[in-house]
């Protein structure tokens, strides 16, 4: 017998409709019409005019024929016409790729060629990669310009400007919601460190509810001012560029990190919540004193993640008047999965233990279903214990559709019903996940795992470093032993590599101290990871 409460009790249009993010722009702007919804430079724009652009551009797209399962590729800094593609291009249902700026033209060229761009938008800033791309990619796509006027340099590229191609579009455009929310919404690719980059589907499902969640998370609301420390091109800004749309809250667009800017812009607009790599801040912790600033208006919370933040670098924010949420996650992962939720009962702790607990990457964000750290090969999980090691997964409605045609990838990283994130961590005894290190990071010396984090945290805290990424070196007795690259503050240049290991050795169990140390500056991806496998080949042939 079919149960009562199935009978005539079908999804029907009237409580059943698709999640998109593309609803929150419609209601801030009936919401909010009049309240600045994007500030760059001396422009400004509010939310009944982005949302008129936003369908001006899906208008102008329209006419030129591309539609549902097209791409459309920017190649933007955090400006305001990226923020209008996370709209105006899902809305005749085309899927949005926002171009890393930093690649290098060979995988500018890959990308547009797999993702089969149609149009390309460029900021003129990016011009001469995108130059060398467009030379060495069999993709043709219409090339229009975005002539930025904050952009230094740069030449055009297209036959065509971005506000031309849009004052064609109509800005009472009737646009569709998807047909169904499983739809692609964005393709993004990973920075491709091993091999070329894979290209991440994400739904219109998934990025509704990440956003969500970082409304509820970060505790956005319509007075939220949010500077672009973190680039748009990165998950979508891990889903803010539609999160703070929920909110009618203001974005305040950024083209570079320069230090002194954000302190300026922090102090000017009154910014309340930013985001951005562990690189992020230590460049604003490391800025010249002079550009530093104290805030009236409060603690601005930064969120930071994407790589592991050092405790002696939370510190050194939460020490300028900065209050610092930890998160983790991938791209495939919409971004945050993972987040260091604050308890109570750590308002009573030192500062330092308290730092030390945010140090920690913590427990899913309240969209992702389920988060548990387990023995790769059985999928068990491991004790709470804060010393066996297991590998992230992940399970829900954040989690990406697959890479784009790789389906070998794909089931690879769904075997098992769980989405592997290839990060090994510790479970603590309160339930919080504290990563070690990427699998392929971890150094094993004498048959002993060294967690190259650990390492760096130690490094981290010498007052003459700036930076520290460490990494295995092969080694004839041990198989591999650490080896430290190390960036200095402008004090210390005096340091010597007898100093670090010595330090190193006063601060860490022996066997997991450095036994070389490299100086010089490190190098880094798109995102400000620092490429350990770089690093890996340097320590190899040193
Ligand atoms: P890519 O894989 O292209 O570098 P992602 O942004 O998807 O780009 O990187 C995700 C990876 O970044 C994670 O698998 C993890 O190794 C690392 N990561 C992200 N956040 C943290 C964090 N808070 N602590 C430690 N590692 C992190």
């Amino acid at each position: 017998m079919p149960s009562p409460f199935d009978a005539h009790l079908d999804p029907v249009d009237a409580n059943y409709q698709p999640l998109t993010p593309l609803t929150f722009l419609r209601r801030s702007a009936a919401v909010f019409p009049d309240k600045t919804a994007i500030i760059h430079g001396d422009w400004r724009c509010n939310y009944r005019d982005f949302y008129a652009r936003s369908r001006q551009l899906a208008s102008a797209l329209k006419q030129r024929g591309v539609g549902k399962g097209d791409t459309v590729s920017v190649m933007a800094a955090n400006i305001p016409p990226l923020l209008e593609a996370h709209y105006g291009v899902p809305m005749i249902g085309a899927v949005l790729n926002a171009l890393n700026t930093r690649l290098d033209p060979a995988a500018i060229a890959f990308i547009l060629e797999h993702a089969d761009t149609k149009i390309l938008f460029t900021d003129k800033g990016f011009s001469a990669a995108m130059k060398e791309a467009l030379a060495l990619t069999k993709a043709t796509p219409t090339v229009i310009d975005i002539d930025d006027p904050l952009a230094e340099s740069g030449e055009l590229l297209g036959d065509e400007d971005y506000e031309a191609f849009i004052a064609a579009g109509d800005p009472k455009f009737d646009w569709q919601y998807p047909d169904d929310e499983w739809e692609a919404l964005a393709l993004n690719y990973t920075s491709g460190t091993t091999g070329n980059p894979k290209g991440v589907v994400f739904h219109h499902r998934g990025a509704y509810l990440n956003a969500l969640g970082s409304v509820l998370s970060f505790r956005y609301d319509a007075d939220t001012t949010y500077l672009w420390t973190l680039p748009m091109f990165h998950c979508n800004g891990w889903t803010h560029t539609w999160g703070l749309s929920v909110v009618g809250g203001t974005h305040v667009c950024l083209r570079q990190i320069d230090p002194p800017l954000i302190f300026d812009l922090i102090d000017r607009h009154k910014v309340t919540h930013m985001s951005g790599a562990p690189i992020v801040l230590n460049m604003l912790i490391h800025a010249p004193e002079g550009a530093k600033r104290s805030f009236a208006h409060g603690p601005v919370d930064i969120a930071t993640g994407g790589a592991a933040p050092p405790s002696a670098v939370i510190a050194g924010m939460e020490n300028m008047g900065f209050k610092v949420k930890h998160l983790y996650g991938l791209t495939e992962s919409y971004g945050p999965s993972t987040e260091c939720v604050w308890q109570d009962d750590w308002d009573d702790l030192s500062f330092d233990e308290q730092v030390g607990k945010v140090a920690r990457q913590g427990v899913n964000v309240v969209t992702m279903h389920e988060q548990r750290v387990v023995n790769p090969d059985t999928l068990e999980e491991v004790p709470a214990d804060a010393e066996t090691v297991g590998e992230i997964v992940l399970r829900g409605n954040t989690i990406m559709k697959g890479y784009l045609k790789n389906k070998s990838a794909t089931q690879e990283a769904f075997d098992g019903g769980w989405f592997h994130t290839g990060d090994l961590a510790v479970l603590h005894p309160d339930g919080y996940a504290e990563i070690k290190d990427r699998a392929k990071d971890i150094i094993i010396s004498g048959g002993e795992n060294i967690s190259s984090l650990e390492v760096e945290e130690v490094l981290f805290r010498h007052p003459d470093i700036m930076e520290a990424a460490v990494v295995a070196m092969p080694h004839d007795k041990w198989g591999e032993t650490p080896c430290a690259f190390v960036t200095t503050v402008s004090k210390g240049a005096d340091l010597s590599a007898a100093d670090v290991i010595a330090y190193c050795r006063d601060n860490l169990a022996h066997y997991k101290c450095p036994t070389k140390i490299v100086f010089g500056e490190l190098p880094k991806t798109s995102t400000g990871k620092i490429q350990k496998f770089v690093l890996r080949d340097r320590a190899k042939e040193s």
